[in-house]
């Protein structure tokens, strides 16, 4: 039974870029996970770092055999093989940020894991790489497509695109390679 998974993914310490194109490397070792897709990187404004560092933030699309507790958690290993510390505030700098956006069309809400991540569609650094891979992708509790929740989002936090993104969808075979 294959899903359709959206990952999200930021940086802000160290090397950014580096480190998020190193976990789309892990995530495609997953058992039963293959990634298709890997949105551009792009250079995103804090929300609430302390340092002021900016971000750099993206998206993969996977097809997994994973339960989402179970994805969620080999997406937590990697922030913590990657150095993420297990207890920190809220807002601290992170090495690797994984968090899963969707889930196919489920809902689930809870204690550890709310999908689809409850602060998506206010987030203009989640939603302008992910209109690149899915914009017509629905959100199961808004109604709307991504494009749509794009457009009207208010955030006005800055957003670059700092890589081109390769929109083709890669085989069924085979992973995307890590650009
Ligand atoms: P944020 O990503 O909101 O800045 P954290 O990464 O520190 O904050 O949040 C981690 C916690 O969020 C984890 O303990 C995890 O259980 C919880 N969580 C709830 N829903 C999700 C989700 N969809 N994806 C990732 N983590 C989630
Ligand atoms: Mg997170």
């Amino acid at each position: 039974m294959t899903n359709r998974a959206y990952i999200g993914v930021g940086s802000n310490q160290g090397d950014k870029e580096r480190n998020c194109r190193r976990a789309v490397s892990r995530i495609g070792t997953f058992p039963e996970t293959r990634v298709r897709q890997v949105s551009s990187w792009f250079a995103t404004e804090p929300w609430g770092a302390p340092s002021g560092e900016w971000y750099v933030n993206g998206v993969v699309a996977v097809d997994t055999g994973l339960e989402p507790d179970i994805l969620l958690q080999h997406c937590q290993t990697v922030e913590r093989e990657m150095g993420r510390p297990a207890a920190r505030p809220r807002w601290a700098d992170r090495v690797i940020d994984l968090d899963i956006l969707f889930y196919d069309d489920r809902v689930l809400e809870g204690p550890d894991l709310i999908i689809p991540h409850p602060e998506l569609h206010r987030r203009r650094f989640v939603l302008a790489p992910l209109c690149e891979i899915a914009p017509e992708l629905k959100h199961p509790l808004l109604g709307s497509s991504i494009r749509d929740l794009l457009a009207r989002v208010e955030d006005d936090k800055r957003v670059r695109e700092i890589t081109a993104h390769d929109a083709r969808e890669a085989p069924r075979s085979s992973t995307v390679p890590v650009r």
